[in-house]
């Protein structure tokens, strides 16, 4: 349908299904994100696009939804050339069902079908709100050990160093520590730098270990780099990135969401076998877990990525304590109260450093480059062909 100079109307998320080859399945696609229809919606040339919300098509509530965008929004300039919307927002679903004078339910189940096309709404719609804007300044940090003979290729390993900041309203010190999220993997950074600086015989390829800034801003930092890279994007080979990982001890799985999808997964399958882990899936792949770390900024250009964590198969004396600890999280999540403990068990996350620098050293030796495994539905071809 032509949108250009409309407003275009829509819901999150995707037709549910079991059928891995209809929209991945239960897993969430980047085609659901709300995210790429506001981009696809400007690349049609939409003036304005609205998404109605509903609990069971967002997954969260109206809440999340108000806590989300009723606040600053950090955003990289737009390139002048880039299509962009004049107006982007939610509406409640009685808001919606209002607008359009239509009933929600049958309209979800028509779009839920094979085969459904849009239809005019035969509306107009008169938008308007006061935007104030602020110019705020950050650094994505970087540092790189030379390859040997193929020094102009580059394995990334990446990880957030921002947090929230401060709130001074909250009582306490109103400081976001981001211990767990992601001091954790900062440090894994970090260890990998020292490791891989020190290695006697250098990899082949480039290491780049790089701490992006305003993760939490909609992982503004990584993006930016994605748009800036010091690499060209065609010869990076791979991007590893580090984020929030529970030092609670050791679980006997890892969970490296994403890497299923590229030609780098024979050698990860081998990499976490040879250190005693299982591999288990993503425990929540209708979530769209995939999409909200770093690495997915590399996704989008087209560089092979992805997140290695551990998994919550925690066994023997201290499980029941890592699984409390876990349960106990969800509290501290994006909180001030994200706070360093010294009585953490430190040694599943050295595994996971472990794992990542010997992942790294393969990729970097590994005679071909990585790529995105062709015709997948997980990310839209033309994000995954960028740039190669
Ligand atoms: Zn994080």
């Amino acid at each position: 349908m032509d949108v250009k100079g409309k407003v275009v109307v829509l819901f999150t998320n995707e037709p549910p299904s079991q059928d891995e080859k209809f929209f991945g399945g239960r897993a969430l696609t980047y085609y659901g994100r709300w995210a790429y229809k506001f981009q696809e919606a400007a690349r049609q040339g939409a003036l304005a696009c609205l998404i109605i919300h509903t609990d069971p098509t967002a997954g969260y509530s109206w809440e999340v939804v108000r806590n989300s965008w009723g606040k600053e929004d950090t955003q990289i300039p737009a390139e002048p050339s880039t299509p962009a919307l004049a107006f982007a927002g939610w509406l409640t679903a009685e808001a919606g069902a209002r607008l359009l004078g239509l009933e929600l339910a049958s309209l979800l189940e028509a779009a839920d079908q094979r085969g459904f096309r849009a239809r005019p709404l035969e509306k107009a719609v008169r938008i308007s709100a006061q935007a104030t804007l602020r110019e705020v300044r950050s650094e994505n940090v970087a540092a790189m050990v030379e390859g040997t003979d193929l020094k102009q290729e580059a394995v990334v390993f990446s990880a957030h160093w921002d947090h929230l900041g401060m709130n001074p309203k909250l009582s306490g010190d109103g400081i976001y520590n981001g211990a767990v999220d992601n001091a954790t993997g900062l440090g894994v950074l970090l260890e990998l730098a020292r490791a891989w600086a020190a290695l006697p015989q250098k990899p082949r390829r480039t290491a780049l270990f790089l701490a992006v800034t305003a993760e939490e801003g909609g992982l503004r930092g990584s993006e930016y780099y994605g748009r800036h890279p010091l690499f060209p994007l065609g010869k990076t080979q791979l991007d590893l990135n580090f984020d929030a990982i529970p030092p609670y001890g050791r679980p006997r799985d890892l969970v490296i969401n994403g890497a299923e999808r590229t030609t780098a997964w024979p050698m990860v399958q081998e990499v976490v076998r040879r250190y005693n882990f299982a591999l288990s899936p993503d425990p929540h792949p209708e979530q769209g877990t995939y999409y909200r770390s770093d690495h997915f900024s590399f996704a989008r250009v087209g560089v092979p990525a992805f997140s290695i964590n551990l998994g919550a198969d925690y066994q023997g004396v201290n499980a029941a304590r890592a699984n409390t600890l876990r349960q106990e999280y969800t509290k501290h999540y994006h909180q001030p109260s994200d706070e360093f403990r010294d009585d953490w068990d430190w040694t599943g996350v050295e595994e996971v450093a472990r794992v990542g620098l010997t992942l790294g050293i393969n990729a970097a030796n590994n005679p071909a480059l990585f790529t995105w495994r062709p015709n997948d539905e997980f990310l839209p071809a033309r994000l995954a062909s960028l740039a190669r």
